[in-house]
């Protein structure tokens, strides 16, 4: 059986893919099995920030590999040490946990949360807020938090504890925090598969004032918007926002799987031995990944994101079958007169992958896509929408 039989075969059908075969790539191009070329504008969902099979990644990560692939988290592994401290300096965050997935930092942020309410005020202090259209992930605690009723239906019962507010309702937020029950607010910056849908900087600023106020965790999920995506290394920055717990992960090792969930001065020693784990979390090799990642994500090349992110806008917005251009940096949401589904179908039959989110068709290059690959990619885009 060739790999489509295979797979058709014996894996569990929750991806309805494409009917195409992945086989080789080099930065922002891949090539399927029949050899053909693509311009890569989704990156394995912003997971392959410098692209595909990237040099200098590629050194890092091997020469872990060669020199230990992994031990428990019972001793001590340089890789991992030294990515936290990069994290913390280059946030001001003060403690790291590391797990393997955006859905496993965010549970740590959430048993974070409930923690630091259960000592410091209650343990009836536990509900988490989190956004109407928010996506924080998969499993049965994170799907809880994810304000989309459509994710939940066939999953009851949920880890109970879970509240949404419509984004930019700051009212009934207050209200919902008025009896003392809530534990931490947990948002996306730019809701990311709910159709890149950036927060307003208004409400965003006004509920970190009211959380300060009201000594309610401000946590941002930035598993998709983070990691140099949006021209700063976290979304937050943009906002200038100063979360007490910061999660992210698919950008962080560059295409190896690491979650982190970064701990701010008010919940560094919420955890003390015992209270969480994970057998993979921190790896070395995926921390040698990521740490060659973070070492590259300058403040001049976050500029050079921005400029791309420029380029990529202006030769969208606008033009025509384009109705507006959402999001931020490297992180677009194009709402089109076509279906998105039948833009991006028609994008890969003329070489170029994109995604969609919602109703939207959704651009999240390599941070390093050379300008050229770019403008064609665009091109492409612009062609097929118009
Ligand atoms: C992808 C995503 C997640 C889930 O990450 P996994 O690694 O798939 O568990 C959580 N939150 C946001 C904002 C995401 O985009």
């Amino acid at each position: 059986m060739n790999t489509f039989e295979l797979d058709q075969s014996y894996i569990a059908p929750t991806y309805k893919r494409f009917p195409v075969e992945i086989v080789s790539g080099k930065g922002s191009l891949v090539k399927d099995s029949n050899g053909k070329i693509y311009i890569d504008m989704g990156s394995g969902i912003a997971v392959t920030s410098f692209g595909v099979a990237d040099d200098e990644w590629t050194a890092a990560v091997e020469e872990q590999l060669h020199t230990v692939q992994h031990m428990s988290n019972l001793y001590y592994t340089s890789p991992c040490a030294r990515l936290a401290e990069a994290l913390c300096q280059r946030t001001g965050m003060s403690k790291v946990f590391f797990g393997n997935s955006g859905a496993e930092a965010n549970e740590c942020a959430i048993k974070v949360a409930r923690k630091y309410a259960a000592e410091k005020k209650s343990a009836a202090c536990s509900t988490i807020v989190t956004l109407e259209n928010s996506f924080h992930g998969r499993t049965l605690t994170t799907l809880a938090a994810t304000g989309q009723d459509h994710y939940h239906q066939l999953y009851q019962p949920l880890t109970p504890g879970f509240a949404h507010v419509p984004a930019g309702d700051l009212d009934t937020l207050k209200e919902l925090c008025s009896d003392g029950t809530v534990a931490a607010v947990l948002i996306e910056c730019i809701q990311g598969e709910g159709g890149v849908i950036p927060l307003d900087p208004t409400f965003a600023t006004e509920l970190e004032s009211f959380l300060k106020e009201q000594d309610i965790l401000l946590m941002v999920d930035e598993v998709q918007t983070g990691n140099g995506r949006t021209g700063k290394l976290y979304a937050y920055m943009n906002y200038g926002l100063h979360p007490d717990v910061v999660t992210t992960a698919k950008g962080l090792a560059g295409g190896l799987p690491l979650g982190a969930c970064l701990m701010g001065e008010k919940v560094k020693d919420v955890f003390s031995y015992g209270d969480h784990g994970s057998t993979f979390g921190g790896n070395p090799v995926a921390c040698a990944g990521a740490l060659s990642i973070l070492n590259r994500l300058t403040d001049s090349f976050m500029d050079s994101v921005s400029e791309k992110a420029d380029i990529l806008r202006s030769m969208l917005e606008g033009a025509p079958g384009i109705q507006s251009v959402s999001g931020m940096g490297l992180m677009l949401g194009l709402k089109t007169v076509k279906p998105a589904a039948d833009v991006v179908q028609a994008c890969m039959e003329n070489g170029v992958l994109c995604l969609t989110a919602k109703d939207k068709v959704r651009l999240l290059p390599a941070l390093n896509i050379p300008d050229n690959l770019l403008r064609k990619a665009a091109g492409i885009i612009r062609g097929v929408c118009g």
